[in-house]
């Protein structure tokens, strides 16, 4: 350990991740850090204010993604470390379950397949020297369905199905994300917002092949209340910034002589909003989440129903996908363009103009509502909030990161840097990752304490 350096772990990004990775850092059993060396840097007076507060909310099954991606694992493996925190740190949480509704055969495949693909989890690893084990999912009949829950349309005819996922549920974000900051600073962890890092230096290390092997300096913007910059020293660097991750890392990359780099830099994240809409009257009021069934490549889940955890349980729909180019042109429901984007500086947050969700988009997203609640009353929907996916690609003409198995899906981006020492990057870390981010918490907390080989053998080839 490089005793002169300010921090053992600078953490950027007070979301849900940067504060996963702070608790786990510091309870970790056996991490060497010592918490009071442990430093989370946020741009915004107040953390978790970007994604993370602007989802859907709900703990998520796993069922989605490739069977060895991170997705999946981190999924399974986050929401078991999720339910049990929430249960011993009083985050309020309930185990709502939710129907996956197919209206025809093809859907009815696609969810047959969904539980071929679960059985198959059994003995895959999770990364922590465990299996992810069983991902309950039961079929729903016709009778029940329609004794439980009436209004809910499936075209049974047409081969239709239900199915279920007992394990999925809804948590208070901020609840959790509270208690994660609560953890981190009694066990002696420093958080300091309103700290915009504009980039990170390897601090010179002659003679050794690791950039950042004798710590590095971050350096962070003026803001109104802090008029000077100000710089840093940590042995390790940790990119938690959402939905400026990729921009961070890449002016990482640009802070250093070309011929010096070990890494390419990435192109800029594409960005797929998602309106949510609320729903003001008492009926129909469906008792558990319910989604249309997935399609492969999509850029979302669905228009799907979510509930909060308010008595009797509010009800809303979303999101939707529409792509916005916030540092730049207009926005569009079409996929982006190939042609790159500007690349903001890291420090340089969304414009809060492109949060208003889109009045232009509830037109759609009620036809896509009434395909399985018919009854709704349409002219009591109304725009509500919305959040903006962080969608990573890896090469230039690529779209950003589909649903599925096959063509378009881009993984979560969780690694130790070759080439680096002490910097990790967490970055597309689109949904699942709330229910992911306590088992990101942890993989990041062994990557940085040198346990285990994730880093190397898993997540994205680029
Ligand atoms: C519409 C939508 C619905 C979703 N629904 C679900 C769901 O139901 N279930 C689920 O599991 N997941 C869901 N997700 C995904 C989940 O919300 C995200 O994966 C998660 O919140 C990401 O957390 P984060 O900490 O990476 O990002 P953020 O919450 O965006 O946190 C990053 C933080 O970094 C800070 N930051 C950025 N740059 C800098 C810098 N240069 N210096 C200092 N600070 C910086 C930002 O201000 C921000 O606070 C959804 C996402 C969206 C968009």
């Amino acid at each position: 350990m490089v005793e002169e350096l300010d921090f053992d772990a600078v953490i950027i990004g007070g979301g849900v991740i940067g504060l996963s990775i702070a608790h786990s850092l510091t309870s970790h059993h056996s991490s060497p850090l010592d918490p009071s060396r442990i430093l989370l840097l946020e741009r915004h007076p107040q953390l978790g204010t970007e994604t993370s507060s602007r989802n859907s909310e709900v703990i998520h099954g796993g069922l989605y993604y490739p069977p060895a991606s991170l997705k999946t694992r981190l999924c399974i493996r986050g929401r078991r470390l999720l339910y049990s925190f929430c249960e011993s740190h009083n985050v309020p949480h309930r185990k709502t379950g939710k129907w996956i509704l197919a209206q025809d055969c093809a859907q009815t495949g696609a969810l047959k397949r969904m539980i071929e693909k679960t059985k198959s989890l059994r003995d895959v690893e999770d990364g922590v020297g465990g299996t992810l084990g069983e991902t309950p999912l039961r079929w729903v009949s016709r009778e029940e369905s329609e004794r439980e829950e009436p209004d809910v349309h499936v075209d049974w005819e047409a081969g239709g199905s239900i199915l279920e996922s007992p394990e999925t549920g809804i948590v208070d974000s901020h609840s959790f994300m509270l208690a994660l900051e609560g953890r981190f600073t009694e066990a002696g962890g420093t958080v300091a917002v309103e700290s915009p890092v504009s980039k990170a230096t390897p601090l010179p290390a002659p003679g050794s092949d690791s950039l950042g092997s004798n710590g590095w300096e971050i350096t962070v913007s003026p803001t109104s209340t802090i008029p000077d910059p100000s710089a840093i020293t940590s042995r390790a660097v940790i990119n938690a910034a959402g939905l400026s991750a990729v921009s961070l890392f890449n002016a990482i990359l640009s802070s250093l002589p070309s011929e010096a780099s070990p890494a390419e830099k990435l192109p800029p994240l594409k960005y797929a909003k998602g309106n949510y809409f609320s729903y003001s009257r008492s009926s129909p009021r469906p008792s558990r989440l319910l989604y249309p069934a997935p399609v492969a490549g999509a850029s979302g889940l669905g228009t799907h129903l979510t509930l909060d955890l308010s008595d009797p349980p509010r009800v809303r729909f979303g999101p939707d996908v529409e792509w916005v180019t916030p540092f730049s042109s207009p926005s569009s429901s079409s996929p982006p363009s190939p042609e790159p984007e500007p690349e903001p500086r890291p420090e340089e947050t969304i414009p809060t103009e492109i949060y208003a969700p889109n009045p232009a988009h509830l037109a759609q997203a009620t036809r896509e509502i009434k395909k399985y609640l018919p009854s709704i009353d349409a002219s009591s929907l109304v725009p509500d909030y919305s959040g903006i996916r962080p969608k990573l690609s890896l090469h230039h003409n690529q779209e950003g990161g589909g649903l599925g198995e096959g063509k378009g899906f881009v993984d979560f981006y969780v690694r130790k840097e070759k080439g680096f020492a002490g910097l990790v990057n967490c970055l597309g870390i689109e949904s699942p990752g709330l229910t992911s981010s306590l088992a990101v918490g942890e993989m990041v907390a062994r990557l940085v304490v040198g346990e285990g080989d994730w880093g190397e053998r898993e997540g994205l080839k680029r």
